[in-house]
Parts: structure tokens; C-alpha cells; sequence
């Protein structure tokens, strides 16, 4: 799950990050507001689920409330990767020194969250990451111990020679890993911190993912959840309880289990397609989701193909079966569906797709080419594959 800024903001002042205080406002005259209680020069932020909003004009520097507003009317409704902006962050300017990147990641490899540091902030830290990897810092949490204080003051040092700033750095860091681990993140990156004249060490940038399956034992931070800042369809997935990812192919995948789904995709790959999606029905064989994971499918107007590959263990064919038979009763799908069933109670499966007119195969390569092919003449470009 993605947050705000401005939620992770709180985040790290409750964790004693240093964060200037900031507003949310949703129209021009709130941020002129905020600005006028503020006095000074503000700072006025695209609250959107995406990063590099500086370089998409979503950061505006306004030195009164009348700029302050004009910057909010020009941010409020522009889109960034695809995203309105509905809201805006109203915070003090702050004077910048430098810049710097702190970033603590869920590294699978290591199995260890990873903190890195760059003195090169403020910028895509990917490109850093591309172009000189020298310039980033990283060490492995052990997760038997946690940070360690000799690793926290290692990184602090390693952004400034300057003793007094790399103490603040290095406390920021120890809290920001405390933030994370408090919020079942997964991510969580100040970008820049700064270091004001004064020398003063501060977070004005702040950015969290958290892990979906940490947020049942976390209901505060579940509360967080801006739905409508997210893809819709997947948020109807969710509700329907299916685990679903949109993404940019044309064959309609629908799978039971998320070991299945990631294989039957590579296999689409491997057969010259593009999916349209990751799709894990889960386990049960409800009919309802059936429509639900259909009715997802169908309304992707890049989906020319679909293919259900099914594999019974307490999953029974004949269920899932009775399920499609529904679900396209329920619904016109227009376009071809390619369906392999395998496993628990399979013949009775295919016996009843039999009865009302659709086949099922047995075999998932056939399958999957079926499938592709079908996409392939209803027109759409993939790349050959193998
Ligand atoms: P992002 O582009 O989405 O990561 O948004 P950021 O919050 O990181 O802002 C982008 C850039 O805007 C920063 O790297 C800063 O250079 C600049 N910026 C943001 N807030 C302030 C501020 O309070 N004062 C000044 N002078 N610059 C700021
Ligand atoms: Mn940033």
C-alpha cells in the first residue's frame, strides 16, 4: 500500500524526525490559507502516489499567500504519471544547503531491510544508482539485532565531515528505521534531507510503501488507505479479495494460486504474448469471484484474449466450471476465452463446459498458445517471443 506524503510526513515527526510543519489543502484558498498562517515563503506539494513530482512542475516554490495560491490552482487537477492531483501539501520553505538521499528498503536478495544514503539527494536516486553507484552507501540490517548504533553513525558520516550534521543524520536514520519497522514498510525514503544555513538536519520529503499483509495487525496505519488515489480496478479486486495487477499485455489472465499465475504468465511470454494481467483467484472456487475476475478481465480494453488456467487441489474444476458458466451468462465477455481445467474433480469440469458449448483443455502449453494465437489475430503487436 502506498501513502501520502503527507501521512508519511506525520509518520516521522512522531517518530522525532525533524519535519517542518506542513498542511493539506484540497482547493487554491485553503493552501492561501495555510500559507497566510504560515506568514513566510511556503513550499506547495502534489499529494500523488508517484515520485519525481518536482520535475513534473508538482512542487512550487511560493513566496506569498497570493503565489501560494496561484501555485495550488496550477498544481490542483494537473496529472503526474497519470495521477490527478486532488490535494496539495502547504509547508514552510525551507533554505537548503545540500541535499541528501536516506533510503530503507526490503531487500529479498539480502533477506535484510537495507538503509542506503547519498550525498547526491534530491535528484532520481535511481540514476545515481545507474551512473555512479560509488556515490551510494548501503548496509544490511542484521534482523537478530536490528541497527546498530555503529551502523547508524557510519552513515551519518559518510554524508557529511561535518561531526555535528553526521550526528543528526545518524539519529534521523536510527528513527527512520524505527518509522519503518513500526509501520510495516517496506520502503521508506526522505529525499532530500536537507541541511538548512543553520545547520540544521531535516526531512522535507517523505516517502513510505507498506506491506499489505502487515496491515491487519496494524489498523491505524491501514486507516491510511487513499482509495481513491489508487487503480481502480485493483481496488475492486481487493474487495472482491482477489489478488490482482493490471499491466500492459492483451491475454486476460485468470489463475488460481500466485505460483500458477506467475508461471502461466511466463508461459504467454514464452508463446509470443503479453499479459494483461497477474490474476490469483485464490484457493476457493465461489462462482462470485469467477464473475468478479472476469468482469476485472473484460473491462481492460487491451484484453483481446482470455485464458483461465485452473489447477483443482481443494480448488474443484467442476466449481470453477459452474463458475464461468455463470459468469458468462451473467455477462457478454466479446471476446475469445481459452480454458484449461486440471485436477480435482477435472472430467466433471470439462463436462460441464462441454454441455454449454465451451472447451476445456487439459494441457497448459496448449493452452497458452491457444490463447496467444487468439490475441495475436484479433490484432495486437507481440514480439515474437521465442
Ligand atoms: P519529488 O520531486 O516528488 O521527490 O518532491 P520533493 O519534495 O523531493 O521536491 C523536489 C525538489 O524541490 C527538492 O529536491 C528541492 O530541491 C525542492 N524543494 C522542495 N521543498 C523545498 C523547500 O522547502 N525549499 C526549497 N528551497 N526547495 C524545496
Ligand atoms: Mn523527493
Amino acid at each position: 500500500m502506498n501513502i501520502h506524503e503527507y501521512q508519511a510526513r506525520r509518520i516521522l515527526a512522531r517518530h522525532g524526525i525533524p519535519v517542518p510543519e506542513a498542511e493539506v489543502a484540497a482547493t487554491a484558498e485553503e493552501a492561501a490559507g495555510a500559507a497566510e498562517r504560515f506568514g513566510g515563503p511556503v513550499v506547495v506539494k502534489a499529494q500523488v502516489h508517484a515520485g519525481g513530482r518536482g520535475k513534473a512542475g508538482g512542487v512550487k516554490l511560493a513566496a506569498t499567500s497570493a503565489e501560494a495560491r496561484g501555485s495550488a490552482e496550477a498544481i490542483l487537477g494537473m496529472e503526474i504519471k497519470g495521477i490527478e492531483v486532488r490535494r496539495v501539501l502547504v509547508a514552510p520553505a525551507e533554505d537548503i544547503a545540500s541535499e541528501a538521499y536516506v533510503g530503507i528498503v526490503l531487500d529479498r536478495a539480502r533477506q535484510a531491510d537495507t538503509i542506503m544514503v547519498s550525498s547526491e539527494g534530491g535528484v532520481d536516486i535511481e540514476e545515481v544508482a545507474a551512473t555512479m553507484p560509488e556515490a551510494i552507501r548501503k548496509v544490511a540490517v542484521d534482523p537478530r539485532y536490528g541497527l546498530l548504533a555503529h551502523q547508524a553513525a557510519l552513515l551519518g558520516h559518510h554524508l557529511y565531515d561535518d561531526p555535528r550534521a553526521a550526528r543528526q543524520a545518524s539519529s534521523i536514520i536510527a528513527k527512520l528505521y524505527e518509522a519503518y519497522r513500526a509501520s510495516g514498510a517496506t520502503l521508506a525514503e526522505i529525499n532530500p534531507m536537507i541541511v538548512n544555513p543553520a545547520g540544521e538536519v531535516k526531512a522535507i520529503d517523505a516517502k513510505m510503501n507498506i506491506d499489505d499483509n502487515a496491515l491487519f495487525r496494524l489498523p491505524e496505519i491501514a486507516a491510511l488507505r487513499d482509495t481513491g488515489a489508487e487503480n481502480p480496478a485493483e481496488v475492486r479486486a481487493r474487495e472482491a479479495e482477489l489478488s490482482y495487477i493490471q499491466l500492459d499485455g492483451n491475454v486476460g489472465c485468470c489463475v488460481n494460486g500466485a505460483g500458477l499465475a506467475m508461471a502461466t504468465m511466463d508461459l504467454v511470454k514464452y508463446y509470443g504474448g503479453e499479459p494483461a494481467n497477474f490474476l490469483d483467484i485464490g484457493g476457493s472456487s465461489n462462482p462470485d469471484k469467477v464473475v468478479a475476475a472476469l468482469a476485472l478481465i473484460t473491462e481492460d480494453p487491451n484484453v483481446n484474449s482470455i485464458l483461465f488456467n485452473i489447477f483443482g487441489g481443494i480448488t474443484r474444476c467442476d466449481d470453477v466450471a459452474n463458475g464461468i458458466v455463470e459468469a458468462t451468462s451473467r455477462m457478454e465477455l466479446g471476446v475469445p476465452i481459452t480454458i484449461r481445467l486440471t485436477g480435482t474433480n477435472e472430467e466433471e469440469g470439462v463436462a460441464i463446459l462441454a454441455s454449454q458449448g465451451f472447451e476445456a483443455m487439459v494441457d497448459m502449453d496448449r493452452a497458452v498458445e491457444t490463447a496467444v494465437r487468439q490475441g495475436a489475430t484479433r490484432g495486437f503487436a507481440t514480439d515474437g517471443g521465442r
